[in-house]
C-alpha cells in the first residue's frame, strides 16, 4: 500500500513532533527495548517504524534523521539490512506464529553482525496467536544489549495486556485537516479531489493516498449509494450484496462501520441505542468472518447485513430521519 514510501527518509509532516522525541531519546541513549506503535490504518505507523529503524541502523546521524549514504542507511536502502529483522504474516489477514517468533529470537540471540542495534519490526503485532504472544514475551523480559523490537497495531486491545505493558507506546492521531491536505496535495494537482480523498479515508492521509492511487475513492462514494438506497427501500439488499462481491470485503465493512459511526454522532448524538449497536457488532463479526480463514459465503453475509440494515432503518424512521440523510450522500 506504501510503495516507495517505504524508503522513510524524513520525518512525515504530522509526525513531526514524535519523532523529534524518539531521535532524542535514541540520541541520548534512552532508546526503550520495545515500542508499541499504535493507532488506525492509514497514519504512517509502518513508516514511523521504518525511519527509527533507519535512525538506529545509521551510523553518522545528522540533525535527528539518517545520513542517507553511510552503509547502514545503504543497506536499508536495498532492504537487506541482516540486523532488522521483519516480522509479517503470509498474506493480509493471516496470523504470526510461534515458530516465526521463535526464530526471531534466535536471531535477536546472536550478535549484531554491523556491531550495532539489532531490531525486529512485527507488523502488525495484533496478527501474533495467543501462543506467538507469550513466546515474544521471554524476549520483551529479558531484553539483551542493544535490541529493540518495534510493534505496529491498529487493534490493540487484541494484543494480550502483558505485552502491551512492557512496551513504550507511542500513539498516532489523525493529523490536522490543514497537515494532512497540504500533504496529499503533492500528488494530486486536483485540490478538490485532494479533499474528497482525504474527507472519505476519514483524514488518514496515507490511507488517502491509497484511495488516490487505486482510484478507491470512487468505490466507497458506489457503496455509500448503496446504502442509501437500501435505506431509503429504492434498492434491493440483493442487489447491494451483488455489488459486494467485486469489491475487497474487509474494505467495505470498515466503510460501512464509518458510516455508521457518522449517523451516530450527527444524529443521535452519541446516544446509546441497541438497535444500532446490534447492527454495529454484526459488521464487527462480518469483519471477523472475512479476516478468518473459514471461508464464508460472502453474498451470504452481505445479503444478511442489508436485511438487517433495512429492519434497522425501518425501526430508526420513527427516531429520525435516516432516509434524508442517506439522501444527501448519494
Ligand atoms: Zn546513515
Amino acid at each position: 500500500m506504501i510503495g516507495d514510501f517505504m524508503q522513510a527518509s524524513e520525518a512525515l509532516s504530522w509526525q513531526r513532533n514524535i519523532w523529534g522525541e524518539i531521535a532524542r531519546q535514541v540520541d541520548n541513549n534512552r532508546m526503550p527495548h520495545a515500542i508499541l506503535l499504535e493507532g488506525s490504518a492509514g497514519l504512517g505507523k509502518l513508516y514511523f517504524a521504518r525511519l527509527l529503524a533507519k535512525y538506529l541502523l545509521c551510523r553518522n546521524r545528522i540533525g535527528l534523521l539518517p545520513c542517507g549514504g553511510c552503509k547502514g542507511c545503504d543497506l536499508m536502502r536495498v532492504g537487506n539490512h541482516p540486523d532488522l529483522s521483519i516480522v509479517e504474516p503470509e498474506k493480509v489477514g493471516k496470523s504470526i506464529g510461534i515458530g516465526d517468533v521463535r526464530k526471531l529470537s534466535d536471531r535477536l540471540n546472536k550478535t549484531a553482525q554491523q556491531g550495532g542495534w539489532k531490531i525486529a519490526l512485527i507488523n502488525p503485532a495484533d496478527s501474533l496467536t495467543l501462543q506467538a504472544s507469550n513466546a515474544l514475551l521471554k524476549t520483551l523480559e529479558e531484553p539483551t544489549g542493544d535490541t529493540t523490537i518495534l510493534l505496529t497495531s491498529q487493534f490493540v486491545w487484541r494484543l494480550p495486556n502483558t505485552v502491551r505493558s512492557r512496551c513504550h507506546r507511542i500513539l498516532f492521531t489523525t493529523p490536522s485537516s490543514n497537515i494532512s491536505i497540504k500533504w496529499i496535495e503533492q500528488f494530486t494537482k486536483n485540490p478538490s479531489l485532494a479533499r474528497e480523498v482525504l474527507e472519505i479515508a476519514d483524514g488518514r492521509p496515507f490511507l488517502a493516498k491509497y484511495f488516490l492511487d487505486t482510484k478507491m475513492y470512487r468505490q466507497r462514494v458506489e457503496f455509500e449509494k448503496w446504502i442509501g438506497r437500501v435505506s431509503r427501500f429504492e434498492g434491493s439488499p440483493l442487489d447491494a450484496a451483488r455489488f459486494c462481491q467485486r469489491n475487497d470485503h474487509v474494505q467495505l465493512v470498515e466503510w460501512f462501520l464509518t458510516y455508521l459511526a457518522k449517523r451516530v454522532k450527527q444524529d443521535l448524538a452519541n446516544k446509546c441505542v441497541p438497535p444500532v449497536f446490534i447492527f454495529y457488532d454484526k459488521l464487527f463479526q462480518a469483519r471477523n468472518w472475512f479476516l478468518s480463514k473459514a471461508n464464508p459465503n460472502p453474498q451470504l453475509i452481505w445479503e444478511e447485513i442489508f436485511f438487517d440494515f433495512r429492519t434497522l432503518c425501518q425501526k430508526m424512521d420513527s427516531q429520525l430521519d435516516w432516509s434524508t440523510n442517506a439522501t444527501k450522500l448519494s
